[in-house]
């Protein structure tokens, strides 16, 4: 198993890709802190499982928008493990608004947790990394509406936006420390609260003609954390199935 002996946090790992991201990494050696918002049965399920590969793993609570939250988990972390070799900053949210009327407290949450969150996780993981000069990934679960816009998804596209230019920042300032860090740019994934008319949707505009799965994001997650990509940083991988490809995509008769 190629990622035997690190530790991995994946954020937002209580359901959806986040749980599929964090039961793959612990299939491939890691000792993973699965993590969800709060104390919950979905959370509790996932680390079961978790900890059914991987022993040694680790379930924290933290609401992503309060910093002393995200503060309390890295100490948590810290007490617990040597070091910090993997983070995953899966962990999003969304709230659908028509622009005129989005109000301010929905722009600063979805900012927060989606943007704020990462950068605050990027920075505790970084200094762990630094520290123990161990070197390490740091791994943003990007979305093709950061380049692509979506009506009512303002606040989320434009901190997917920020979520890469930001994938980018970090991976210059910690290349000298050995931290590679890159994003992966997902397209529509079926997830269990994915619904079906909403995956048939796609099927028109996807040339691969299907959405993605969880499992299909998890082994790119797995890929970047590996050595196998120590020369891969600042980059973001876009897994979607030629989504964005563009508008000959889809049209045959052109
Ligand atoms: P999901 O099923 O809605 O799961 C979201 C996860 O994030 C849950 O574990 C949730 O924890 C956690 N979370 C949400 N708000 C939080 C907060 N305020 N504080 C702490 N944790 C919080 O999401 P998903 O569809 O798997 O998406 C995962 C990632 O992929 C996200 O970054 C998303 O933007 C990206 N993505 C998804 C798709 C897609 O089609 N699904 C497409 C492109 C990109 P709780 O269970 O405690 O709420």
């Amino acid at each position: 198993m190629e990622l035997t002996g690190k530790t991995a946090l994946v954020t937002g790992s209580s359901r959806g890709i986040g749980k599929t991201i964090a039961l793959e990494l612990a299939r491939n050696g890691c000792i993973v802190i699965v993590h969800g918002s709060k104390e919950s049965d979905a959370l509790g399920e996932s680390f079961e499982k978790v900890k059914k590969l991987s022993p040694d793993s680790l379930m924290i609570s933290a609401e992503l928008s309060k910093p002393d939250e995200i503060d309390d988990m890295f100490s948590q972390i810290k007490q617990t493990f040597a070091g910090l070799d993997i983070l995953v900053n899966n962990a999003a949210t969304q709230n659908p608004s028509p622009i005129l009327e989005l109000k301010q407290e929905d722009w600063d949450r979805v900012l927060s947790v989606n943007l704020t969150a990462p950068f605050l996780c990027a920075q505790h993981a970084g200094r762990i990394m630094r520290d123990t000069k161990r070197g390490g990934k740091i791994i943003n679960i990007s979305s093709v509406h950061a380049y692509d816009a979506r009506r009512h998804y303002a606040h989320y596209s434009a901190a997917k936006g920020g979520l890469e230019t930001l994938t980018k920042s970090l991976a210059i300032e910690l290349a000298s420390y050995n931290i590679q860090v890159n994003s992966i740019v997902a397209g529509a994934i079926a997830t269990e609260l994915t619904p079906l008319d909403r995956q048939e949707k796609f099927l028109t505009s996807v040339p691969a003609a299907r959405i993605g799965t969880t499992e299909e994001i998890a082994q790119m997650v797995v890929f970047l954390s590996s050595n196998r990509c120590d020369y891969i940083t600042g980059a973001s991988i876009t897994v979607d199935g030629g989504l964005t490809l563009g508008f000959c995509a889809t049209r045959p008769d052109l």
